[in-house]
């Protein structure tokens, strides 16, 4: 057991809510009455069947998720969404749009791009700061579904609203904010989440996808990460991360206890908005570039010593937030600076602890 407090503001894996760990812990040997581990239990089993329907029942009640949506637990990550996605979707017309925002949504359209055609709905940037307009958008008719990030996770930037795509399928990659607020899951022809932010550990991906997209993958698409035959086969067709998985239900109860959705949202406002207005008061000591309409309230970009950063300075900071038991908060590497992640699991008291050192660290800096 560890006596030292810390607060892990890690970008993923990340955190996890300690009673959903502490949970696991006192199951860890002996699962309920099978006197097995949940690692051990053969997922053809009528145990396992209780937790691969209730992990899936848990979440559909969360979000409210219709009857004409199934609910996937897949495996390869995001990553491996970014090619199950093309495979899947585009054989009818071969194209597809990619809204990008951030490295993660860059990473998803070059995937793409081994598949098939695909239209940049956005001006190429280099530095993403913002999300441009809707109405500069230019969407192709015959895109065979319109992909985004609703989070972008190292470069802070989340959609404030769900795009208007006219009618096309919309593709959304929700890693980073997936039950961090209530969603109209109706809007949607296709949501992925890696599950090792907000939901549970690394190694299992929910997908929810709807059902009329079914049935169009490309031949060529490898059997494990075809939407239709996971669907039809209850996420049963191979061995799935059982234990994963199991933990993930572990966690769409604990979201549930806490408030469900709505609750997460509240919390994810109030913390976010603690750490912004601090930046925001410290005279460009503490400096976000990202527009604050489009602010992540998952993670949090930032330079310290102006704009371009102070290497000295964030370098200081780092060690002194380690000193106090606050880890994982270097910024991404391609990005620099610090990055403080505000997942669900972060508690409002574990942002307060946050604030308060960068208070001291801006008064104790400052110019
Ligand atoms: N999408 C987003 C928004 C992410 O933040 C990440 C990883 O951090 C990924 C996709 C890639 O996920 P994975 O590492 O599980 O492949």
């Amino acid at each position: 057991t560890s006596s030292t407090p810390v607060i892990n503001f890690g970008a993923g894996p990340a955190k996890l809510p300690e009673e959903v760990l502490q949970e696991v812990q006192r199951e860890l040997l002996y699962y309920g009455t099978t006197n097995i581990s949940v690692m051990e239990m053969s997922h053809r089993s009528a145990d396992y069947a209780v937790i691969n329907d209730g992990t899936q029942q848990a979440v559909r009640d969360l979000l409210n998720i219709p009857d004409n949506y199934k609910i996937l637990f897949m495996q390869g990550g995001g990553t491996g969404l970014f090619a199950a996605v093309p495979l899947n979707l585009m054989s009818e017309t071969g194209c597809a749009d990619y809204i990008v925002t951030g490295s993660w949504s860059a990473k998803a359209a070059k995937e793409a791009m081994k598949y098939g055609k695909v239209n940049m709905v956005v001006p190429k940037t280099d530095s993403y700061v913002d999300i441009p307009e809707q109405n500069t958008w230019i969407l192709n008719p015959n895109a065979s579904y319109v992909y985004y990030c609703a989070n972008e996770t190292v470069h802070g930037v989340e959609f404030p609203f769900i795009p208007d795509t006219q009618g096309i399928p919309l593709v959304a990659d929700m890693s980073s904010n997936i039950l961090s607020q209530p969603l109209d899951v109706s809007k949607f022809g296709v949501i992925f989440a890696g599950a090792q932010k907000n939901i549970g550990p690394a190694g299992v991906t929910l997908v929810i996808v709807r059902e009329d997209l079914l049935g169009k993958a490309a031949v060529t698409c490898p059997t494990v990460l075809d939407f239709t035959v996971m669907a039809k086969d209850n996420s049963l067709h191979n061995t799935p991360p059982t234990f994963l998985i199991y933990v993930m239900g572990l966690v769409f109860k604990w979201i549930k206890r806490n408030g469900g959705a709505e609750g997460m949202k509240r919390m994810a406002k109030e913390k976010s908005g603690i750490i912004y207005d601090l930046i925001s008061s410290s005279n460009n000591f503490y400096y976000c570039p990202v527009k604050s309409a489009v602010c992540s309230r998952m993670n949090i970009p930032f330079r310290i010593g102006g704009p371009n950063g102070n290497d000295d300075l964030e370098k200081e900071f780092l060690s002194g937030a380690q000193k106090l038991g606050m880890l994982q908060l270097k910024g991404h590497r391609s990005v620099g600076g610090i990055r403080a992640s505000l997942y669900n699991a972060i508690t409002v008291d574990n942002t307060k602890a946050l604030a308060a050192y960068m208070k001291e660290f801006y008064q104790t800096h400052k110019k």
